[in-house]
């Protein structure tokens, strides 16, 4: 088929996920057919760097032939069985095993998903279910934060802090609510009045948790939810002090911790765990993503002892499951996927060598008239636009000033999305030297472009 043909089908019957359905009629899809490493190929002919690892999930790349055998081979010899009730099956054992070995040490369990979204919608239910058995009903309220993302379940959106998709969303779970998110550039270095240190803008931002959960009291609040690094929601990466004052908040009021990791996680941030790198002990972890490299879908929440031994002990049947949770071929790919990982030593590359690499090279876009910061931890990585340089002043929002150099990027041969007009990468971790310095090349290329 012609990419018209395939352009005309797409029109006229594929509904894609968060996109204008009358624009993508006028402007037509780009149709991409394989990839390879750190490139996709699209049916014109063209090889595009992709800086977003799909959508933050390829992290081995494209093209492994271990996972593909492992996927072949799990279909032979079990394509699905399910966990329900009392029969498991080898590789949905060995992920769980291997997961909790890689994870901090009180994580000893795991509850599989098909998505980050399920696995958010089965952190809310043990959350409350945990204070239900504690003998604390009125532990319900969840404390999440502004512009977080944690799916598109109408749990996984109502615990983000979305606010177009809370306006879309008819009524939200009630019991959450949400605090300011710990974004510097954002919403911090001007001051208004206070300091305006990013340490100081990072207490300011623990402190918000503590007056909520004062104001909902204390006995009411079950749990904290946020990412390590803020992904979605624009590469926020917080101040050094926000989350040991976090801990501390929470340790205060007996809140529990839950930790999405469904983007820091498997080495992003150049530790397994986001929380590693932040050193938190997360009481419930989802994740996603990264866990399969994004070559079959699968999630889970890692649970913590404390929550895992009252679930166990105290609960009984837990009515909660999916057709999909622990897929035996999703689970192979998985185990495969991690096998890789700890055999190439992909996560100590990024700590030691790819994420200090990419903060000094994306740094030097800082100097770009059109760039008012340039932040990254690991690989990830974002850059503010503003239209004032001096004064830090941004674009109006009706320019789309993001919107245009993601787009001037895409034609030119490199993926990166844009939030509002902040600009983002999380390129696969198995990047090299050279195609950072190509990703930073046509960054600003298309800056260039755009300016
Ligand atoms: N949590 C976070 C932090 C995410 O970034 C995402 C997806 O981008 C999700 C949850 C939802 O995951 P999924 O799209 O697999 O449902």
């Amino acid at each position: 088929m012609l990419t018209a043909d395939y352009q005309r089908l797409d029109r006229d019957h594929h509904l894609h996920p968060f996109t204008d359905f009358k624009a993508l009629g006028k402007e037509g899809s780009r149709i991409i057919t394989h990839a390879e490493g750190v490139y996709i190929h699209d049916s014109e002919g063209n090889r595009i760097l992709d800086g977003m690892a799909g959508l933050w999930c390829v992290n081995l790349g494209y093209g492994r032939r271990e996972l593909v055998d492992a996927a072949t081979h799990q279909l032979q010899a079990l394509p699905y069985y399910n966990n329900f009730f009392k029969t498991t099956h080898p590789p949905a054992v060995k992920l769980a095993e291997a997961l909790c070995r890689l994870a901090p040490a009180h994580l000893n369990r795991v509850f599989f998903t098909g998505s980050g979204s399920e696995a958010n919608d089965t952190v809310l239910r043990m959350v409350r279910r945990y204070w239900a058995l504690k003998g604390k009903p009125d532990k319900q309220w969840i404390i999440a934060r502004e512009n977080a993302y944690h799916g598109s379940t109408v749990a996984g959106l109502s615990l983000g802090g979305m606010a177009p998709m809370h306006e879309q969303g008819g009524p939200l779970v009630p019991g959450i609510t949400h605090v300011r998110q710990p974004y510097w550039f954002g919403e911090g270095r001007l001051g208004e009045g206070r300091d305006p240190s990013p340490e100081a803008f990072g207490r300011l931002c623990a402190d918000a948790i503590e007056a909520k959960i004062l104001a909902l009291g204390e006995e009411n609040v079950a749990a904290f939810i946020a990412e390590p690094v803020q992904g979605a929601g624009g590469a926020i990466i917080p101040p050094e002090s926000y989350w040991p004052a976090v801990k501390e908040v929470l340790a205060k009021y007996d809140i529990l911790l839950v930790v999405d990791e469904v983007i820091c996680g498997f080495g992003r941030l150049g530790e397994w765990f986001g929380s590693v790198h932040y050193d938190l002990e997360p009481d419930l972890m989802p994740i996603a993503k990264g866990l399969s490299s994004g070559y079959l879908p699968i999630g889970g929440v890692l649970v913590g002892d404390r929550v895992a031994d009252t679930l166990i002990e105290e609960g009984g049947e837990f009515f909660h499951g999916f057709t999909y949770s622990g897929h035996p071929v999703c689970a192979a790919v998985a185990l495969a996927n991690l096998e890789l990982m700890q055999s190439e030593g992909i996560v100590e590359r990024v700590r030691d060598d790819l994420g200090p690499y990419l903060a000094e090279r994306w740094a030097s876009l800082a100097d770009h008239p059109l760039v008012g910061e340039a932040r990254s931890l690991g690989l990830i990585g974002a850059l503010e636009l503003v239209a004032d340089k001096t004064t830090g002043a941004r674009f109006a929002k009706s320019l789309g000033a993001g919107n245009l150099c993601r787009d001037l990027c895409f034609a030119q041969g490199l993926v990166m999305r844009s939030v509002g007009d902040t600009m983002i990468i999380s390129p696969p971790l198995v990047i090299t030297r050279e195609q950072i310095d190509d990703l930073v090349r046509l960054a600003r290329q298309a800056l260039d472009e755009t300016a």
